[in-house]
């Protein structure tokens, strides 16, 4: 029996090697030129064409090869995991992802905190012109996603002095951290945040929750740091809410269309900073042990790791 990597647009040299260090004597084959089908019990995707995972009769488990499963829910052919016979799916939960992207929201957070933004844009015209710092106690983060991500990130950000506050789908109370839940919570949450974290999953309930409503029940001149998905954000509202002075920048990792366009109104706005996806990248020779366990479990007949429950979609 086999595992499959569907990823048309990954490399997967490194995943093999990764895996194939814990157990050498795994067959592990790339997607096309996969067959025979029948011998593969393990698929691990991202962005896999839509369909191609009913190809495989003895299929048990679908692994996202990353945090988000949005990706495998645009697949109107996905197998029900919740009907008998289909395979299981779950997700890569990793604390070298949370530690990667909590380093990213640090830095994203100080470069506003402490004005490299405006700094930046006075070496342009070479200007020398110091302005007084902000105020840290002032400076709440909001973070929206409290999971294995977002609260991992707001303990980071609450250990360097800023004041934290989170929103989610339920109620938890985490240590130091100001905790708001549901849509009755959201309002109460966005009128502290100055500045707004979206670490949400992309869902039919998140999607475009970053618009200009929103941002306008944020303190004034609050500034977005969006690591979600692209589709979390209606760009023409950013847009909107930068020119209105609603919101004072944004740093950008995720958009909409990726690669983002060359004539995309975002590269050169001189309120948005952005980079290409890279907030916290997967590193294949961390989360191996989880795949390689999993496969193990599978083989047993035991349940699986990070299993998805696709009718919350995250
Ligand atoms: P989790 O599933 O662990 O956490 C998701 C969080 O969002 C939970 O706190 C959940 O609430 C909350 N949530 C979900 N839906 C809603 C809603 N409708 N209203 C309020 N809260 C909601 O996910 P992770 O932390 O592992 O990952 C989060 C996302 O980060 C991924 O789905 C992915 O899109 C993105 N990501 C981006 C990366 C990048 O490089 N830019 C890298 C990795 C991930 P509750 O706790 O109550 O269930």
């Amino acid at each position: 029996m086999a595992i499959t990597f569907i990823c048309p647009e990954n490399d997967t040299i490194s995943w093999i090697t990764a895996l194939k260090t814990l157990d050498p004597t795994l067959d592990i084959r790339v997607w096309p030129g996969d067959e025979p089908k029948e011998e593969i019990e393990m698929a691990l995707t991202w962005k896999h064409p839509p369909g191609t995972l009913t190809e495989y009769p003895n299929l048990g488990c679908i692994c996202s090869m990353g945090a988000g499963i949005d990706h495998l829910l645009a697949d109107p052919l996905l197998p029900d995991p919740d009907l008998p016979g289909n395979p299981t799916i779950v997700r890569l939960v990793d604390q070298r992802l949370a530690d990667n992207m909590s380093e990213y929201l640090l830095l994203a957070v100080l470069y506003h905190f402490r004005q490299f933004d405006f700094y930046q844009a006075k070496k342009e015209e070479r200007l020398w012109e110091p302005i007084l710092p902000l105020e840290k106690k002032e400076m709440v983060i909001g973070i929206m996603g409290l999971g294995q991500l977002g609260e991992a990130a707001a303990k980071r950000l609450g250990e360097t002095g800023f004041p934290v506050c989170g929103w989610r789908n339920s109620h938890k109370k985490i240590d130091g951290i100001q905790s708001f839940h549901g849509k009755g919570e959201l309002d109460n949450f966005l009128s502290r945040a100055r500045i707004l974290i979206c670490l949400l999953p992309l869902t039919r309930k998140t999607r475009h929750i970053l618009n200009l409503d929103t941002f306008s029940k944020l303190p004034g001149g609050a500034y977005l740091i969006n690591v979600g998905r692209g589709g979390h954000l209606k760009e023409i509202d950013l847009l909107t809410a930068l020119d209105q002075k609603v919101l004072s920048g944004a740093c950008l990792d995720v958009f909409q269309s990726e690669p983002l366009p060359g004539d995309h109104p975002f590269w050169q706005h001189p309120k948005i900073m952005l980079t290409p996806h890279i907030s916290s990248q997967t590193n294949p020779m961390s989360v191996a042990p989880q795949i390689v366990s999993n496969l193990n479990r599978l083989r047993a007949g035991e349940s699986l790791l990070n299993r998805v429950d696709i009718k919350k979609e995250y």
